[in-house]
């Protein structure tokens, strides 16, 4: 904590302070103790102040000295590079430029609001306008007619004309005076706000204010032999670097320490809690396979297990008679048959006496895992009951009183499932179906809902390896559907555009004819927004106009809808009585209506390849050739065209989810997954980082064979660091999967 100087002076005798911990804003001077500089306010940064403080702490979440020297660059550009004012061209595609060039003239117009402020820079090769909105004064005061300057903005155009909205302005002596490190500039993630609070150089000003205090603060966590054996540069260089590298190869080695730190600390908590999940014997035991398994599986089954379901259900079996919480993620391309898998899963649980329920993203998700269920089990024992959002009032009353009775045994639903007023009386299995689509809270939440944790299967069409699963959601195992039911297909997957719209129109009409049915979807990146909503009823008119009543029946559903009425579509399309679907991607996850064979995409280039593969799923359920039609208009950019032609080229959902990444490259992953995510990492990407996260792993599990608690006093470094990325929020983490 930081203390006023004056009131503080008195003490000085007592406590030493070196003078370098006495910091200096612009009205106090602040004392800061040396221990734990870096979690200090931000506000007590030279620059920063109350009122920009909470801007940081709002904007980026940036509420410590830490947590900004922890703000790193996401780019870095050469400052040493000046270009000429005609090859910076909208096509040259950069993104930072810098000039060399003398202002011409300048021009203040406008007044109130819409006061600007325009200088013209001229050099041998071209013109470009310089504008000001905001700090007018101030630019108005130093900037000099005349004069030369290096320039150093984002480029814009203006027809054809260069513009740089708030430059950096240095004068030529300023920039050759300027130590000239590496030339790199780091480019920092951040807002519309921050960047009219603080201006790029202004933002950069205060990394360079905390950071000559915070340099003689850092603690390096890792041991001097540890940083030897892996070969890591010292934290403190690793800071340095980052934000100032000297050399690319040093800016290297920073970004290679700070993500190995990150992922170590999430190594170490992973494998930790692991050990104590496994020492607490705490798992319900599931010791016999009864009746309600077993008729099942003699007399029920509508078809006979694949290898691989089988596999699955023996692994979730072994766990289950061990006496330690099962903790498993099963992952199956998309129509591997999962779903059967939970269902056995769970009968296993009410055999023993104990209830288990199924949680599903999406409301129609629920609905059909319950018609399901409840059609495979008519005639048995089994009582289950469905509780979502929608429910109504007597639903509700009876789903809720029979799970707190103990009378029904199997609940499916939605989010509804963890509101507080949902009381098991002895929950013991929990299923979450396409959990990528909930939350790490959604998730905890579950199975807090037991003293004792039930055992927990989550499921996924998305696969990724075992130690990045790890990564993203915490502690567990891994079972794998490597094999789709016999007798599948694949499914044909072609690219029209507009053009072929015709062409499209007629292939429908012949599968229709031949009794199979359409989907047709529109992208909705955002149930709220009012184009793609536009988009799919003007759809859902022209289809209704080309294939009109009675001879077709055309459905629709998307998530503005009644939970009511989405259900009557849904089951006019399922019963087969609707010939086509239009819809958003509600139905994106799970549906299934086997005699559906053609899915049609429109504007898919706006969605991403995991969610185009999903969509595709929904057709090819049953044994008939099916058809996905990619639908989009001439014009598309690189990276969406490499897209839909990947889709062309396989069916194969690893290898999609590979490409995924290496399209998206650098990037963020997939957003779904990142938000699901248990921990918080600024710098390591574990789907990008593999080679570091498995070092880290070994490294983890090197440090913790030594000393499990990390009591030693050589590991306290470590202790922090593994404290620093436990936990997002106040969740248990050896309970999320
Ligand atoms: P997902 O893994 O995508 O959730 P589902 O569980 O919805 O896939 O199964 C897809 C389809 O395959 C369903 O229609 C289901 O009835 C069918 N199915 C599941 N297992 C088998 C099997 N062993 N043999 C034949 N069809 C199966
Ligand atoms: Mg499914």
């Amino acid at each position: 904590m930081f203390v006023f100087y004056s009131e503080l002076s008195k003490h000085l005798t007592k406590k030493r302070f070196a003078p370098q911990d006495i910091v200096y804003n612009r009205r106090n001077r602040y004392i800061c103790p040396v221990d734990n500089y870096l979690d200090n306010d931000i506000k007590f940064v030279a620059g920063v102040g109350e009122v920009r403080a909470k801007l940081l702490n709002h904007e980026l979440n940036i509420r410590t000295v830490g947590d900004l020297l922890s703000h790193y660059p996401f780019r870095y550009i050469d400052r040493t590079r000046i270009y000429p004012i005609a090859d910076i061209t909208e096509a040259a595609g950069l993104s930072y430029i810098q000039i060399r060039a003398r202002i011409t003239g300048i021009n203040p117009i406008g007044s109130g609001r819409s006061r600007r402020f325009i200088a013209y820079a001229q050099d041998t090769t071209g013109e470009a306008e310089l504008v000001w909105f905001q700090g007018i004064k101030w630019i108005e005061k130093r900037i000099e007619v005349g004069r030369e300057y290096i320039i150093f903005g984002r480029p814009t155009f203006y027809r054809g004309l260069l513009q740089l909205a708030h430059p950096e302005l240095e004068t030529v002596e300023q920039a050759l005076s300027r130590k000239a490190e590496s030339g790199m500039q780091g480019i920092y993630p951040s807002t519309e706000k921050i960047t009219n609070s603080f201006g790029t150089k202004g933002f950069f000003q205060i990394i360079c204010n905390a950071w000559a205090i915070a340099r003689n603060h850092i603690h390096d966590p890792l041991p001097e032999s540890l940083r030897r054996q892996y070969g890591l540069m010292p934290l403190h260089e690793a800071y340095r670097n980052i934000h100032f590298p000297q050399s690319a190869e040093n800016l290297r080695q920073a970004q290679y320490r700070l993500k190995f730190d990150e992922l170590l600390g999430v190594q170490l908590n992973i494998q930790q809690r692991r050990t104590e999940r496994l020492s607490k014997n705490n798992g319900f035991l599931f010791p016999r396979v009864g009746d309600i398994f077993t008729s099942f599986y003699n007399n029920r089954l509508p078809f006979p297990l694949t290898g691989a379901q089988k596999r699955v259900i023996k692994e979730i079996r072994q766990d289950t008679v061990t006496g330690f919480q099962m903790n498993r993620l099963l992952q199956g391309d998309v129509g591997s048959g999962k779903t059967l898998v939970a269902l056995m899963s769970m009968l296993l649980a009410v055999d023993n006496g104990f209830q288990a329920c199924m949680m599903a993203p999406t409301e129609i998700l629920a609905r059909q895992h319950f018609a399901t269920f409840t059609r495979l089990l008519d005639g048995t024992e089994v009582k289950t009951a469905i509780l979502t959002g929608a429910s109504k009032a007597r639903e509700r009353r009876e789903a809720l009183e029979g799970i707190a009775s103990g009378k029904v045994q199997l609940l499916i639903g939605t989010h509804a499932l963890i509101e507080d007023r949902v009381q098991f009386s002895n929950l013991g299995f929990v299923v979450i179906d396409e959990q990528h689509r909930f939350g790490v809270e959604q998730r905890a939440r579950l199975w807090t809902k037991n003293a004792q944790p039930p055992h927990i299967l989550v499921m996924t069409a998305t696969p990724i390896p075992r130690t990045l699963a790890m990564t993203l959601y915490g502690d567990l195992d891994v079972s794998v559907i490597d094999e789709l039911p016999p007798g599948r297909r694949p499914i044909k997957t072609v690219h029209y555009t507009d053009a072929a719209r015709l062409r499209l129109f007629g292939f429908m009409r012949q599968e229709i004819a031949k009794g199979r049915q359409v989907y047709v979807v529109y992208p909705l990146i955002k149930e709220s927004e009012t184009m793609d909503y536009k988009d799919l009823t003007d759809g859902y008119e022209a289809i209704s106009r080309d294939f009109p009543l009675p001879d077709y029946i055309t459905a629709i559903c998307h998530g503005k809808m009644k939970p009511a009425d989405k259900e009557e579509s849904m089951r006019q399309f399922k019963s087969g009585e609707a010939h086509i679907m239009v819809a958003t991607s509600v139905i994106e996850v799970g549906v299934d209506v086997p005699n559906a064979t053609v899915m049609v995409i429109e504007s898919a280039e706006r969605f991403g390849l995991s969610q185009l593969h999903q969509l595709r799923g929904r057709v090819g359920r049953g044994g008939e050739q099916s058809y996905c039609i990619l639908m989009s208009g001439e014009k598309l950019s690189k990276e969406s065209r490499a897209r839909l032609q990947a889709m062309c080229e396989t069916n194969d959902g690893f290898r999609l989810a590979e490409l995924d990444l290496k399209l998206r490259g650098a990037g963020d992953i997939n957003g779904t997954q990142q938000s699901g995510m248990a921990f918080d990492l600024k710098i390591a990407n574990p789907t990008l980082d593999v080679q570091i996260l498995t070092v880290t792993r070994e490294a983890a599990t090197e440090i913790l064979t030594a000393d499990r608690t990390l009591s030693q006093p050589e590991n306290r470094g470590l202790e922090a660091l593994r404290r620093r990325y436990s936990s997002r929020e106040e969740i248990d983490f050896s309970r999320i999967s």
